[in-house]
């Protein structure tokens, strides 16, 4: 008999969708519950990784996300004024040979995807809606919902992101996220290349990574002492001064910020925090996923593709064990190593940029942990 029949998802982000899908396709009945009544996440881009490409085609998503997204086989690497100095090709993931080394799209255009995905699975999706209490026991999971309703589960997942509500039931004493001493800018502007782009300026280093056919994603981090809050009528030149140092491509997003044509949605900032949460990631019935348990900084653009893993893991490990606590203590013993690669060379990383530290040691963190993350789930 299956160990599950009816599971709860709390979160619908990328983590929880994923998770949602997989249980579902088991034939196991699942409701998601999703905090949000617009079920929207915000308009930046994401890049996807060859590892991640390959797990979403295991959702089954990835012809929608590459018809919908941007794809590229190689990175320019530029100096400040945008003259090309050398061009790197990315080796497609093994097991996904025949997808694109790297993708990018916008984060609303892959919820979206996911979101259909996840309805046509059958996943009942609750949006605009959160618990209230849960209490556990032996046989199950009783929750009341913030509507007043309740409902029975054999296994709650909590997959409601780095600020985690249902973190606190599993560890409450768990400090919470760490800021990291950088945040990050993000701007959606025309597509100028074919490839992705790095531009390597003396003290910053911005990069620009498709998103569709016509648009593209500038990324920069910027040292802050703190998490303060920046009003975003003082983005646009907040970068723009971040960017002073650069020429060409990136110097005429520089123009647009100053003319002012260049601002929220399609300008954001967020401040960057992260953590790993020792394994086990569960209590009883109650197991936690994606950000809520390993929440990373985007050095390696792989904080997205490490939910997705693992909630494929997750339903893995559900699928096959012979009880419940065997299966959920196998899901973050399986994916607690690769969490926390991504998470500390991120950290590494960003520790790195901050200090003006060795660019070898930068270049062989990146790339060693890149490699790690080709291995097989
Ligand atoms: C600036 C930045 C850039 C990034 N860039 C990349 C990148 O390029 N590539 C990449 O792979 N990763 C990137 N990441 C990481 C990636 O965004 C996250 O790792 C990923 O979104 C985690 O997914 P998740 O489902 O765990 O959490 P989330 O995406 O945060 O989803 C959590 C969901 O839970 C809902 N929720 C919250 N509380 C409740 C509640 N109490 N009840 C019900 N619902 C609730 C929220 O509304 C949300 O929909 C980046 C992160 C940052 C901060």
């Amino acid at each position: 008999m299956a160990l599950i029949q009816r599971a709860l998802v709390v979160g619908g982000g990328l983590g929880g969708m994923c998770a949602a899908i997989q249980l579902s396709k088991q034939g196991v009945d699942v409701e998601l519950l999703e905090i949000n009544p617009n079920w929207a996440p915000d308009g930046a881009g994401i890049t996807i990784s060859g590892p991640t490409l390959r797990a979403l085609r295991q959702i089954g998503v990835v012809d929608e996300v590459l018809r919908d997204g941007g794809s590229w086989r190689a990175m320019d690497i530029c100096d400040a004024n945008g003259d090309l100095t050398c061009t790197v090709p990315i080796t497609a993931t093994p097991g996904a040979e025949d997808l694109p080394g790297a993708a990018g799209i916008l984060r609303p255009v892959l919820a979206e995807i996911l979101s259909r995905a996840t309805r046509q699975a059958g996943v009942r999706v609750r949006l605009g809606q959160t618990f209230q209490e849960v209490r556990q026991d032996e046989d199950g999971v009783d929750v009341t919902f913030n509507d007043g309703s309740r409902g029975r589960f054999d296994l709650v997942i909590g997959a409601d992101g780095v600020n985690s509500a249902v973190r606190k039931l599993v560890l409450p004493n768990f400090a919470g996220p760490q800021f990291t001493g950088q945040g990050s800018w993000r701007a959606v502007v025309p597509r100028q290349r074919e490839n992705g782009a790095m531009f390597m300026g003396r003290t910053t280093k911005a990069g620009m990574n498709p998103i569709s056919e016509n648009e593209c994603y500038l990324f920069v981090l910027d040292k802050r002492a703190d998490m303060d809050f920046i009003p975003e009528e003082q983005w646009p030149a907040m970068l723009a001064e971040l960017l002073e140092e650069f020429g060409g491509d990136v110097g005429d997003i520089r123009k647009s910020l100053l003319e002012g044509s260049l601002r929220n949605p399609r300008l954001l900032y967020r401040p960057l925090a992260g953590h790993i949460v020792d394994a086990p990631w569960h209590k009883g019935r109650i197991v936690l996923l994606g950000d809520a348990v390993h929440a990373t900084t985007p050095h390696l653009a792989s904080g997205a593709g490490i939910a997705i893993e693992g909630a494929i893991v997750l339903a893995e490990e559900l699928s096959h064990r012979h009880s419940l606590e065997a299966a959920l203590t196998a899901y973050s013993m399986r994916h607690f190593e690769r969490a926390s690669l991504v998470v500390h060379a991120s950290g590494r990383l960003g520790q790195i940029e901050q200090n003006g530290g060795s660019q070898q040691e930068h270049a062989q963190v990146m790339v060693s942990a890149l490699e790690a993350l080709r291995a097989p789930i």
